[in-house]
């Protein structure tokens, strides 16, 4: 998976298609990804006690990582990413457009 926590990101596929937002949360493990602003869905919720307020609240859902690029913060598109290692071992991410490490 090649976005991460705080990466900025552009949705390419779904109802969000075309916005941009930051990545709050990162799942590698199930390629789902959180993105500010991003898959809103309603939740219906009953008052529990003087903690929680009955009514509709809107939050962030999970997306799949496939639906969105990466914004490469240099030349600001949608970045293809590659990876190359660094003479210190490091493995890195870059744009593939403008040759920019990411990392
Ligand atoms: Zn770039």
């Amino acid at each position: 998976m090649n976005i991460r926590k705080n990466d900025m990101v552009l949705v390419i596929a779904g109802k969000d298609r075309g916005k941009k937002g930051k990545v709050r949360f990162a799942y590698p493990k199930t390629e789902r990804i959180m993105v500010e602003g991003i898959n809103f869905i309603k939740k219906h919720s009953k008052a529990r006690g003087a903690v929680r307020q009955a009514g509709i609240i809107e939050q962030e859902a999970l997306i799949p990582v496939s639906n969105v690029m990466l914004l490469c913060s240099k030349c600001n598109k949608p970045a293809r990413v590659g990876f190359r290692f660094l003479s210190d071992g490091r493995k890195v991410r870059f744009c593939r457009a403008c040759d920019e490490v990411i990392d």
